[in-house]
């Protein structure tokens, strides 16, 4: 057994499904306040009276969400470093036996560093769901004077164009736009994997443990390449050298390193999603990793699955915002059957999948 990042996906799930359904609310509740009274001309008038009304209705509806997504994500950060240091406790087999129970310190540290970074998206979630409101108000406004659109038919093209985009905003240091769920997905997942590895390192190095070993990752990882199946330090020198370290019948031995594990995390070893992951390495025990058996499966279809699945949610969003029967028909085929592509594709691969990923019902 070993940690890897990849272990922290199921983890992430309780957090990401708290996010997503808190973006589908707003989208339902936007709906729903901006989809009254139509047919008045006080329309926009009415709903700038009623920005307070649905602030505090956002709020309400926001709040336990929240709360539910700092849950797991304690619940995530707690389980981590029980997986890291019961990984590392295998690994070590005898040599484990006599050490106390996992501390909860990096728990602790791992929940912290969820928090911070939801604490961004609860800001994001809760200003734009505000500024969505009064946007769509404006943006109905402007096309009925400009006599193009009736009120309906505006307030619909505004809300399909603001559920299409869902809550943006979710820049990663690369550059690249995140999808919310995807995002909160990513950072739970990051922050988790750490948790796992750190608590593991550090319990191997608790009993004099000072080398590990890089897996043979499934799919393709290529960050990681250059590290697979190589020995690290522990807080070692970085580069190319050598360790001698005792052996567990007597006797010591040298073993050849690639470098120190700081060194491969801070050259990406271990970066969001990765699928590689460490053992203790003992000489003369340990061996080098086998190929795991990825059954013809690649990361392109694992990048297809979660494409597939952005787009149900999309169209779960659309679904939310519709104001016509008509519309949402439309919007819920378009659902079932980005859904069913989604199954169809899990099947083929036998990649796994929640289908939370697409949607919630409980908020409906
Ligand atoms: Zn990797």
């Amino acid at each position: 057994m070993a940690v890897s990042p990849e272990d922290g996906e199921d983890l992430a799930a309780g957090v990401a499904d708290a996010f997503q359904q808190a973006e589908l609310g707003i989208f339902s509740r936007l709906a729903k306040a901006l989809g009254t009274g139509l047919g008045l001309d006080s329309w926009a008038t009415d709903r700038r009276d009623g920005a307070g009304t649905f602030r505090r209705l956002i709020t309400g509806m926001l709040g336990p969400l929240f709360s539910r997504g700092r849950k797991a994500a304690k619940e995530a950060a707690t389980e981590a470093e029980r997986r890291g240091v019961a990984a590392a406790d295998e690994e070590l087999g005898a040599l484990s036996l006599n050490l106390p129970p996992p501390s909860g310190v990096h728990a602790k540290r791992g929940t912290e560093k969820i928090t911070d970074d939801l604490k961004t998206v609860e800001h994001a979630v809760s200003s734009q769901a505000m500024s969505i409101y009064q946007r769509v108000v404006t943006e109905v406004g402007q096309a009925v004077e400009a006599g193009t659109m009736t009120r309906l038919q505006a307030a619909a093209k505004a809300l399909a164009k603001f559920a299409d985009a869902g809550i943006t905003g979710f820049v990663d240091r690369a550059g690249r736009n995140w999808e919310l769920r995807s995002y909160v997905e990513m950072a739970v997942r990051t922050h988790v994997a750490n948790v796992m590895v750190d608590a593991h390192v550090d319990r191997i190095e608790s009993v004099g443990v000072r080398l590990v070993m890089v897996s043979d990752a499934p799919y393709e990882c290529d960050k990681c390449k250059p590290w697979e199946g190589k020995v690290l330090e522990i807080g070692g020198p970085n580069g190319k050298h050598q360790v001698t370290v005792k052996q567990a019948g007597g006797g010591s031995v040298t073993v050849q390193v690639e470098g120190s594990l700081a060194e491969a995390r801070s050259k990406g070893l271990f970066h969001p999603n990765c699928r590689h992951s460490i053992t203790a390495y003992l000489p003369g025990v340990s061996r080098k990793p086998e190929k795991p058996d990825t059954k013809g499966v690649t990361y392109k279809d694992t990048q297809r699955l979660r494409q597939i699945e952005r787009t149900a949610r999309k169209w779960d969003r659309r679904r939310a915002v519709a104001l016509t029967d008509e519309e949402r028909a439309k919007a819920d085929a378009k659902f079932k059957q980005w859904r069913k592509a989604a199954r169809d594709h899990a099947a083929k691969t036998g990649l796994p999948r929640k289908t939370n990923r697409e949607r919630h019902d409980a908020v409906r």
